[in-house]
């Protein structure tokens, strides 16, 4: 049986891959909004990423080799910059480390000029750890404003999504909270919003 996913809004946004690289300096010279997404692996950034601009190359082309460990930027509807940053090295940013990648990343979220913030999407699943308290807190201390979207909310029922939310709360709270599916797209409309409406419009 076929089953349709009309049922699904599906609002494209253009998007364009304009380059990766590692060096501040490499980054794209551009002047528009900039956001950037990061998150553990399999917290479903990919998955978000497609849901959200309705393009399933921009996911594909961070995921090629060569791709994986860099910072992928891309244009989204000629109005922002996206840029995808690995999620191998989450738990080191904000440390010290041997990788050698992972000062780029701090570099670019340190310094990044057009950088409005950081949409950090995180397992709701997946309990507060130290990792992501240490890369809040260091990200405040450069005063980067942070979206947190909660993914895999299709999984829970209201009452298990009310637990879930009573353990993460006391630790999100300062921050704007968009609860997410990337499967089923719930949630992405208001994500959106509050995507727009606290880092890229701020
Ligand atoms: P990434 O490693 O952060 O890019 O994560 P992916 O987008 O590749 O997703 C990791 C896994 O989680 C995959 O098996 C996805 O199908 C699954 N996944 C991602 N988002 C959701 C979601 O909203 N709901 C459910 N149920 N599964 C999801």
């Amino acid at each position: 049986m076929r089953t349709w996913p009309a049922l699904v809004k599906a609002v494209a946004m253009k998007a364009e891959f304009i380059k990766s690289c590692l060096k501040l300096e490499d980054c794209p010279a551009s002047k528009l909004p900039e956001v950037a997404i990061l998150g553990r692996s399999n917290a479903g950034k990919s998955s978000l990423v497609n849901a959200w601009t309705g393009r399933k190359s921009l996911a594909f082309v961070s995921q090629e080799p060569g791709h994986t460990q860099t910072l992928n930027f891309f244009l989204i509807d000629e109005k922002f910059i996206l840029t995808d940053l690995p999620g191998y090295g989450f738990a080191k940013l904000g440390k010290k480390t041997q990788e050698n990648w992972t000062p780029y990343i701090e570099t670019y979220l340190a310094e990044r000029e057009n950088l409005k913030g950081v949409i950090l999407i995180h397992d709701i699943f997946r309990d507060w750890s130290r990792d992501e308290a240490n890369l809040t807190d260091w990200l405040g201390s450069y005063g980067r404003r942070v979206v947190i979207a909660l993914n895999k909310v299709d999984k829970l029922n209201q009452k298990e999504l009310a637990a879930r939310l009573k353990v993460l709360n006391p630790h999100i709270h300062p921050w704007p909270v968009a609860l997410i599916s990337a499967k089923t797209r719930k949630g992405i409309d208001e994500f959106n919003r509050t995507v727009f409406d606290n880092l890229i419009r701020s």
